[in-house]
């Protein structure tokens, strides 16, 4: 049982000044496995003025000295990957594979940032002047629940990277992930306040970072109308603001695509992480002639997908994060049927077997109409629409048709053809025959899937401002 009541500010742990506890459950079983009280707009004070003050001498550090830092940091992430892998699991039934992903991501991303920043020229001539891309300064960067150890371990990577000093605040529903990563995190020894991290409600924690005039960047990653609130508020103090927000991926299959090896890409880009995924290609766009056969071939495969024990390896979707979202998930299959759509595998209900748990059935729907519920909105679970089209443009006007653009999916043996199709979709960035990311090229969404990018070279630009200096 964990009993978490402290926050990590200025390099220590200390006891937090709120008295809100929350109760944190094992998705897998419905059992509390722990307890965190949350941060109060008064730590979150504490936690910029340490911030503000550490940001003073990280600002002068060399390239050498944050490339120390960052390696530092990998080795004591990549110590912790066991701990935070199993966090993963028992905190919101991450499945073993992915949950072990997330981990190895957590330590690599710092390894990236070093290798981004040693290419990385800090000063460059431009005409008589001499450009210097400076620390913007204390950086807050806000987390959500579905991806606690990557996102804090790249954004914070990116800003050190940078030489910002930070605020994280992840999500109130990640406690123990949270300390496992922090624990992870101080063991490399960084100076005090070089980063810090609380836990906290977004109303009182997530709010003082937005606002307050300590704070010049905020790097959030979550939903999209948490994402406008904190623009709104963050541009009183002309905050600079990196937003990662809520995607409606489509995978679009063409007509020359090799089913055996599209489907089960497909599938698994509709179901990773339990389907809890901004980038889970949940619409897909499948050619009229070959419905009937994907259908048939998407059943097949459905039908062999394990479900329950995330730590079982052969386990492909575990429970839902918690009961609300379980039941918003249940109330999604429900629309997807009063709305006319066809209902090909799963459906409402507890997975057979499974009496405890937030486990949903992968539920597939064909015959989706692009303004049906199912297919606009972010469902956030394991449920994907086979929706139809009648030839290329039609597939990439279906795609298209969506206030968000976070990432999408291309499946085709042919090269330049996918290429072609690729080009025309609105989306920050799209897979080709592929789901692993490449995690140098810039990650952000396109229309209300965000702002601005992370990783990489963009994700380094995204914490630095340019100053010219121009003499006589
Ligand atoms: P959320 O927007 O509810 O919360 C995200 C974070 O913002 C939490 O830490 C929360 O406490 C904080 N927050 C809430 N209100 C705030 C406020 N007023 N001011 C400051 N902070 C505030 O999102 P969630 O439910 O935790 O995460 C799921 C969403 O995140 C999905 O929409 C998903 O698509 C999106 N997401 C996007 C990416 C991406 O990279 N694009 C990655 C993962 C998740």
């Amino acid at each position: 049982m964990w009993n978490i009541d402290k926050a990590y500010i200025d390099g220590t742990f200390v006891p937090v000044q709120g008295s809100e506890v929350v109760e944190t459950t094992n998705p897998s079983t419905e059992q509390v496995i722990g307890t965190a009280t949350l941060a109060s707009r008064d730590d979150a004070r504490r936690a910029i003025a340490a911030a503000q003050r550490a940001q003073q001498t990280l600002a002068r550090t060399s390239k050498a000295e944050r490339i120390d830092m960052l390696m530092r940091l990998e080795t004591a992430v990549l110590a912790s990957t066991e701990r935070i892998r199993d966090a993963t699991i028992d905190e919101y039934g991450g499945p073993v594979a992915r949950a072990q992903w997330v981990s190895e991501y957590a330590s690599q991303c710092f390894a990236n940032a070093a290798k981004v920043l040693d290419g990385y020229p800090l000063t460059r001539r431009v005409g008589d002047a001499t450009v210097f891309m400076t620390p913007v300064g204390v950086a807050g960067l806000i987390a959500p629940w579905n991806s606690t150890a990557g996102t804090i371990c790249s954004k914070l990577a990116s800003a050190i990277a940078a030489g910002c000093a930070s605020v994280i605040k992840p999500s109130e529903l990640s406690p123990i992930q949270t300390m496992v990563v922090a624990e992870a995190l101080h063991s490399a020894g960084l100076p005090p306040g070089v980063f810090n991290i609380l836990l906290g409600r977004g109303a009182d924690v997530g709010d003082e970072i937005s606002t307050n005039p300590g704070v010049a960047k905020i790097s959030f990653t979550g939903s999209t109308p948490t994402g406008k609130l904190i623009a709104s508020v963050g541009i009183e103090t002309m905050k600079r603001v990196s937003l990662s927000l809520t995607g409606k991926s489509a995978s679009v299959l063409l007509d020359d695509a090799d089913l055996s090896s599209a489907i089960p890409l497909a599938l698994n880009a509709a179901f990773m992480n339990n389907g809890q995924a901004c980038v889970a290609g949940t619409r897909f766009l499948v050619p009229r002639s070959r419905v009937d056969e994907v259908i048939e071939q998407v059943k097949a495969a459905v039908a062999t997908m394990h479900v329950g024990d995330p730590r079982d390896p052969s386990t492909v979707v575990g429970p839902l994060v918690n009961r609300a979202q379980h039941d918003r998930v249940q109330h999604f299959i429900r629309r997807g049927v009063e709305q006319g759509a066809l209902l090909v595998a799963g459906g409402e209900g507890r997975p057979a077997g499974l009496d405890k748990g937030y486990f949903v059935n992968p539920t597939v729907f064909a015959g989706v109409r692009n303004d049906m519920d199912i297919a606009r909105e972010e469902i956030f679970g394991p449920v994907l629409s086979i929706l139809a089209y009648d030839n290329e443009d039609d597939a990439i006007r279906i795609a298209n048709d969506s206030i968000y653009g976070l990432q999408a999916y291309v499946f085709s043996s042919q090269a330049e053809r996918a290429e072609r199709v690729a080009s025309q979709l609105e989306a920050g960035t799209v897979l080709i025959n592929r789901i692993r990311p490449e995690l140098l090229a810039p990650f952000g969404g396109l229309k209300q899937s965000g702002m601005g990018r992370e990783f990489g070279v963009h994700g380094l630009e995204a914490f630095l401002e340019p100053k010219a200096v121009v003499s006589a």
